[in-house]
């Protein structure tokens, strides 16, 4: 049998007539950009968050990009972010010509450790960018508090975690702005590339909206410097249609988490752990395992796909090299790169396959201990 780490045509299969009927209908009207699909996905997904504004984006970098911008944010300023997350994150900092100032994580959510926070803080701090990863909230109360005493900016890349809670909370509703990467592979994606930021500022939405549209309200009048970072209407389409199938989506990836916690609590060294105020949604399911890339060679002969999230922490990459970072300046993130491995997890999984994915993994964990 054949386990990818995710199946998006199975999905699409499940949703295939809307989505066929809603490209035709966007390519009838001929408005391709900022129509009306947009504009109602954003409502629709900010009231999904708590927040009050939706601004729909081209990426998630360009969500986190402009997020940025929108808070005055740039060269000479300093942003503190996790070393355990996707580039993207460090990326954005980097295009407004800020400097990354890596933090960081708790060893079992594999999240922002907010007593790590004070280190890091310079006269010339001025935001937080809390990762909320693998589908797993940051603890976000005190990052808040900390950033209020500090005068400092939070920004929240949610990327991973659609529609995961913190107490009652979505995650994204929490800081000044949230951004929400919609590529094809997240817990909500588009057909192509797509993002959003959500907020409950009215001024911070209005200067997302004009930054990611050239700089301007009225055509070819531009009052600042902005980009191309449009929402298209076919992504916003197929957004909406996805949109109402959020919540039993992660609800599946629930499901499926709490059977492999089941199955495989005495098996790998380490199962996902879920807080007490956290409602995780699965993005990726995370366990840790000794030579694991023995390991992951041992599930690909089985026909089992599995990925590392991430195997080179950013602090380590080249393309950070410049900002001067040294191996074992954040053991925890360094320690969990070599253990960690994602497990095969999305809505449309089947039994037969969630069984055969738990069989592989027992039987190489136990040929690894015979040898
Ligand atoms: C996917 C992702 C991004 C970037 O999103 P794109 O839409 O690919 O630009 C940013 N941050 C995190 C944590 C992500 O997982």
């Amino acid at each position: 049998m054949q386990v990818p780490l995710v199946d998006l045509l199975a999905q699409y299969h499940t949703i295939k007539k809307d989505v066929m009927a809603a490209f035709e209908d966007v390519l009838e009207h001929m408005q391709l950009f900022l129509g009306p699909r947009c504009q109602e996905f954003e409502q629709d997904f900010a009231a999904y968050c708590g927040s009050a504004y939706g601004v729909g984006v081209s990426s998630g970098t360009e969500a986190l990009e402009l997020a940025l911008r929108a808070c005055n944010i740039g060269p000479g300023d300093e942003v503190i972010t996790v070393a355990n997350t996707f580039i993207a994150t460090v990326e954005a900092i980097a295009l407004v010509g800020a400097t990354p100032v890596f933090v960081d994580v708790e060893p079992d959510t594999y999240t922002l450790d907010y007593c790590q926070l004070d280190q890091a803080l310079t006269t010339r701090t001025r935001a937080i960018i809390p990762v909320h990863l693998y589908g797993h909230s940051v603890d976000m109360q005190p990052v808040l508090d900390f950033a209020r005493s500090h005068g400092l900016r939070v920004i929240e890349d949610a990327s991973q975690a659609h529609g995961a809670k913190y107490h009652e909370k979505r995650v994204g509703s929490m800081g000044d702005i949230g951004c929400f990467s919609l590529y094809y592979s997240k817990n909500l994606g588009a057909y192509g590339e797509a993002g959003i930021c959500v907020t409950s500022d009215q001024e911070l939405a209005e200067r997302l909206r004009l930054f990611r549209d050239h700089g301007s309200r009225v055509r070819y009048q531009h009052e600042v410097m902005g980009t191309n970072g449009r929402l298209d209407e076919l992504q916003a389409a197929v957004l909406q249609i996805k949109m109402p199938y959020l919540e039993q989506w992660n609800q599946a990836r629930r499901a499926l988490a709490h059977m492999y916690d089941e199955q495989l609590r005495d098996v790998v060294e380490t199962i996902p752990v879920t807080r007490s105020w956290a409602e995780h949604v699965y993005y990726t399911y995370v366990v840790q395992v000794p030579e694991r890339d023995q390991f992951r060679q041992r599930l690909q002969e089985q026909g089992v796909s599995t990925g590392v999230h991430y195997p080179v922490p950013l602090h380590l990459q080249e393309a950070c090299a410049p900002y001067g970072y040294k191996k074992g300046m954040f053991p925890v993130t360094e320690a969990a790169a070599e253990r960690i491995v994602s497990l095969p997890i999305y809505p449309e999984m089947t039994q037969q396959q969630y069984e055969y994915v738990v069989q592989a993994v027992k039987s190489s964990l136990a040929s690894h201990a015979v040898r």
